[in-house]
């Protein structure tokens, strides 16, 4: 029998799930542990490692979040704690959903009527087939991958970035990140955020990108040097920016994404953990954990994500 903690946002609306899951284990929200000493895994959707600290015995923790850098980078994140991250098959379906819908939307002028309506400027563009337009993928992972292919079914072409350039078909796979954006009018990004990744879509990438392309950052906000990005837009060069993640988010209220009429903000929802599809995940790794199986999505520390 396994005693976990429950923690983050997440908490109190999936407990009885978990609950119903794995009958044989306790599940208890953080604070209501009144000996936290025989918690021995936690379940969490945190970016902190702060709440992780009063489990003396804690030996595995189960994120329920793809993404897991903030917790990475926290110096307090015990390196002997083993850490899963969710790869679930909800996400990447959910992820596809959003970056169709964006990649549509850029691919059709979308952008340029919503500025033309406010100026009240009927302007027809010359609208090219999704076969005549490239996409880039930043990162080829477990949602890159499959937004790449959902893409592939609308017709679009797509050029995928990632470190070992494993082929995938159908997609043009490289490791040179200028030869990845020289090529994509549409630009979507679905790196993991590591010291190699930081700030990678800069000044220099903007000018590899060509004239009047869209951007679509679903990674993270620190992907992005902010101000090469404003400098960018206000040039001409980059078209629109569609923002999904920020350095700092919420994003501070008077920043300049809120107004720019090149910019497109939405407030970190491009996919999100459900229940439903992350559950039974859960549920999988616990009794891997109880019966000191490998572990599934166990978090690499070395390799940084
Ligand atoms: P993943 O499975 O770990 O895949 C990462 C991909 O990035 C791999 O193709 C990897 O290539 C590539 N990569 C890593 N470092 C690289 C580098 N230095 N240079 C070039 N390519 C590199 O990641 P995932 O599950 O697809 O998730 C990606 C990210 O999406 C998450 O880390 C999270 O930040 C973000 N996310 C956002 C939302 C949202 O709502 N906006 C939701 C979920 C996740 P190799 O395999 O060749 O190394």
């Amino acid at each position: 029998m396994l005693n976990v903690a429950v923690i983050g946002k997440q908490a109190s609306s999936w407990i009885e799930r978990l609950r119903s899951a794995r009958p044989d284990d306790r599940f208890d929200i953080e604070g209501d542990w009144t000996d936290p000493g025989i918690v021995n895994a936690a379940v969490i959707s945190v970016p902190n490692a702060k709440p992780l600290l009063r489990y003396p015995s804690l030996r595995f923790i189960q994120s329920l979040w793809m993404g897991v850098d903030a917790l990475l980078s926290d110096p307090e994140l015990d390196p002997d704690t083993a850490l899963a991250r969710m790869v679930d098959p909800g996400m990447p379906v959910s992820m596809a959903e959003t970056v169709a819908a964006h990649v549509l939307w850029a691919h059709r002028h979308g952008d340029v009527y919503q500025r033309n309506q406010r100026n009240q400027v009927w302007e027809e563009r010359h609208q090219p087939l999704a076969q005549q337009r490239t996409v880039t993928m930043l990162g080829l992972g477990e949602l890159g991958r499959r937004c790449a292919q959902t893409l592939i079914r609308l017709g679009f072409p797509v050029v995928g970035w990632s470190r070992s350039a494993t082929p995938i078909d159908g997609i043009h796979v490289t490791a040179d990140l200028e030869v990845a954006l020289s090529v994509g009018e549409i630009v979507v990004n679905l790196l993991p955020l590591t010291d190699a990744t930081r700030g990678v879509l800069n000044l220099n990438a903007f000018r590899a990108m060509p004239v009047n392309s869209v951007l679509i950052n679903l990674g993270r906000g620190a992907h992005v040097v902010d101000a090469d990005l404003l400098d960018a837009l206000d040039a001409g060069h980059v078209r629109h920016a569609v923002l999904d993640v920020f350095a700092e988010e919420p994003l501070a209220a008077g920043h300049r994404y809120w107004t720019h009429p090149h910019v497109t903000v939405t407030p970190h929802v491009a996919a999100d953990s459900m229940p439903e599809t992350c559950i039974p995940v859960v549920a999988e790794n616990l009794r891997r954990f109880d019966a000191g199986e490998p572990l599934n999505h166990l978090v690499d520390r070395t390799r940084g994500y």
